[in-house]
């Protein structure tokens, strides 16, 4: 090899190496710096006793720790659950997302090629024909309120026809706005939305709220990042039993107890706005190191949900 040619390939080498050697870095634990101390009490709640949390799990994929947040091992495999949750109210139910759907498999197809070459799913019985099986009352149900409007989350929607379904107008437009990840979303029929606002003051650390029926006991805030709408859900239960529904803004509970953002190649893939996801994710850190007894419940950490009871 003279001279020239071994220049040559130095300089091949470094244009495929060192983008490579980037890439492989950003999945490297990179903790993001501590947030400062959360200031308040825990806001007040009185939820009616008739109030309780189900589990509604409706299928799963497979992905690593390390497809979930900077610092994870690709060795560590996990189940990502797919759930929905429901939350019972004197006042009307309210299902916290969908999971699966009757039709998920059209679903799936719906999604971008890249998505689809990449994602393994099982999925089990959708969150309607547990409901039905169990004698349900649809009538009870008052909304299905999204986390956000990705395929997994939404996928059960036509199976509650007429069931109002609760996004703050953000989210709304973003499910108009044509782009592939809200292609599901957009391809029902006769989705009632019922857009709400963030009417309600500041909310641990969150700049704003909505209390869904004004006792504290189902309040929302704007989280937005992963979705231009993204919001979290805080449920407290008789005896100071509170919850967080995170949606996607993490996708294991170590996201949060580590501060650790997604590597910068599914920041790019499936986060809006990368940015906003990493102001959310450490309001959230607050929260936790200042209130641990609210339990941390992302949307697909089967850890979280095995907590909560089935039907
Ligand atoms: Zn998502």
């Amino acid at each position: 090899m003279n001279r020239r040619t071994r220049a040559r390939w130095l300089v091949l080498a470094l244009a495929v190496g060192l983008p490579l050697a980037s890439l492989a870095n950003s999945f490297r634990a990179a903790p993001l710096p501590a947030p400062p101390e959360l200031a308040g009490e825990l806001p007040r709640a009185s939820p009616p006793a008739e109030m309780a949390l189900i589990h509604l799990p409706t299928g799963l994929t497979r992905r690593s720790a390390g497809f979930a947040y900077r610092g994870g091992a690709f060795s560590d495999r996990r189940e990502f659950t797919m759930s929905a949750a429901l939350v019972r109210h004197p006042r009307g139910d309210v299902l916290i997302d969908t999971g699966f759907g009757r039709d998920i498999d059209a679903h799936f197809g719906q999604m971008p090629l890249y998505f689809r070459a990449t994602t393994r799913y099982e999925a089990a019985t959708p969150a309607a024909d547990q409901l039905d099986a169990a004698g349900y009352a649809r009538e009870r149900l008052r909304g299905i309120l999204l986390t956000h409007a990705h395929w997994d989350h939404v996928s059960g929607v036509p199976d509650f026809p007429g069931t109002p379904v609760l996004v703050p107008a953000e989210e709304r437009a973003f499910i108009a706005g044509g782009g592939s990840l809200t292609a599901v979303a957009r391809g029902f029929a006769e989705v009632r939305y019922e857009a709400y606002r963030f009417d309600g003051g500041p909310y641990l650390g969150f700049p704003a709220s909505h209390d869904l029926y004004g006792d504290g006991a189902i309040v929302v805030v704007p989280a937005f990042g992963h979705t231009p709408g993204s919001v979290i859900v805080f449920v407290t239960l008789p005896g100071e039993r509170r919850y967080a529904f995170l949606g996607d803004l993490v996708w294991q509970l170590e996201g949060i107890t580590e501060r650790a953002e997604r590597a910068w190649l599914l920041r790019m893939l499936a986060d809006a706005d990368a940015e906003g996801v990493r102001e959310n994710l450490l309001r959230v850190a607050a929260i936790a190191a200042r209130f641990p007894q609210i339990m941390l419940v992302p949307a697909h950490d089967a850890r979280s949900f095995a907590a909560l009871p089935r039907l």
